[in-house]
């Protein structure tokens, strides 16, 4: 019987996004090697930061393209300290995401085995959330401009686009993915108190979609408030959905209270699946740790458990989500951002042992 192979472009970027996406290769080969009906065919790019030093750009002017031709994209992260962030954002993730329509950012938290949330005696049931982003536009569209610079009537604008169509896709997207879980419970996150125009538009749709899912129970909250609903009560909480730079925020929240930026993953989903996916960890490139090896790759191994359900490898991502929360539950394997001694390369071994059956 032929296997199933699946195409992944892996893009480590800077700093530890390469370490960690080198590790995550190690341990989908040993998936693949373990479950023996599907194989990848990787292909590695050397897109960063480095490459734009050397030549005035992160990818090729051609790079979302070339990506167009694989089933999935597996990133690090990108950025170095003496690079402006916003350069670096828009050469790379951004110049890969908008073309590929990535519209739907899904960010799931959980506090995983073995790890201590900040928020006093809160574990996986009581925190146990899905962040939906909106990945295409709102205050990322990327409109605006800077005129008449270094004059006192130098002017900067940065205009948030919400446009019926996206907005739309998007609470669909959340909705049913919220009826997919088992509470079916949505809350929407909004401005529309202050931002009276596109957080309106946001709002209304959220009601007009709402109406599809008769059996999702959602809410609306304010940006503001949904921060201190987070911290003081998690368990009221299931699927959100918020714009682009709402949902930016509120997921680093997210991530630092499931315990550590280092185990939280996300996905850049095209749903439809005209386009590759890209599946990468929150976290960023790292400097100072960079190179010395103790990088949590656990973000990146549970975004690549998102990446193979996404690949229909369901058994597969069962099995290394199993893996993932069995060496989270040993406190000796904890890196130090978990307050840890162990390295990556101890928690990736530990991950493919696992998957081997040698530590089950
Ligand atoms: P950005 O590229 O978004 O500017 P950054 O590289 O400055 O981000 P963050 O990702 O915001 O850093 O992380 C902040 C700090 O958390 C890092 O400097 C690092 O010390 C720690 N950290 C982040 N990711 C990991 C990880 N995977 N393992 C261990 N520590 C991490």
């Amino acid at each position: 019987m032929s296997k199933r192979i699946h195409k992944i472009a892996a893009i480590g970027g800077d700093g530890i996004g390469i370490e960690v996406v080198d590790a995550c290769l190690e341990v989908l080969d040993a998936l693949a090697e373990r479950d023996g009906g599907f194989a990848f065919d990787v292909e590695s790019f050397d897109w960063g930061t480095d490459r734009f030093k050397r030549t005035g750009a992160f990818m090729p002017e051609d790079g979302a393209e070339q990506l167009r031709a694989f089933d999935a994209i597996l990133f690090g992260a990108v950025g170095a300290p003496d690079v402006a962030d916003h350069l670096t954002l828009w050469g790379l993730r951004l110049a890969i995401c908008q073309p590929l329509d990535q519209y739907a950012n899904v960010r799931p938290t959980r506090v995983l085995p073995g790890i201590q949330s900040p928020l006093r005696g809160v574990n996986g049931d009581e925190l146990d959330w899905v962040i939906v982003r909106e990945n295409s536009e709102g205050e990322y569209a990327g409109q605006g401009g800077r005129s008449h610079p270094g004059l006192p009537l130098e002017v900067a604008t940065d205009v948030s686009i919400f446009t019926r169509a996206g907005i739309e896709r998007i609470m669909r997207f959340a909705f049913r993915l919220a009826q997919s879980r088992p509470r079916k419970l949505l809350t929407v996150v909004t401005k529309s108190n202050a931002q009276r125009h596109g957080m309106v538009l946001w709002d209304q749709i959220a009601a007009e979609v709402a109406a599809e899912f008769p059996d999702v129970t959602w809410d609306k909250m304010l940006v503001d408030a949904m921060t201190v609903r987070m911290v003081m009560d998690p368990a009221s909480l299931d699927t959100i959905v918020a714009t682009n730079l709402h949902a930016d925020i509120l997921s680093d929240l997210a991530a630092a209270l499931s315990g550590s930026i280092g185990v939280a993953p996300t996905a850049n989903l095209n749903p439809e699946r005209e386009t590759p996916s890209m599946f990468e960890p929150i976290h960023g490139s790292a400097f100072d740790i960079t190179g010395k090896g103790v990088a949590n790759p656990i973000a990146t191994f549970w975004t690549a458990a998102m990446m193979l359900d996404h690949l229909n490898e369901k058994p597969a991502a069962d099995r290394l989500m199993q893996a993932v929360e069995a060496v989270t539950a040993n406190t000796d394997l904890h890196t130090p951002d978990l307050g840890g001694k162990a390295t990556t390369r101890m928690v990736t071994d530990a991950v493919i042992d696992h998957l081997r059956g040698r530590n089950s």
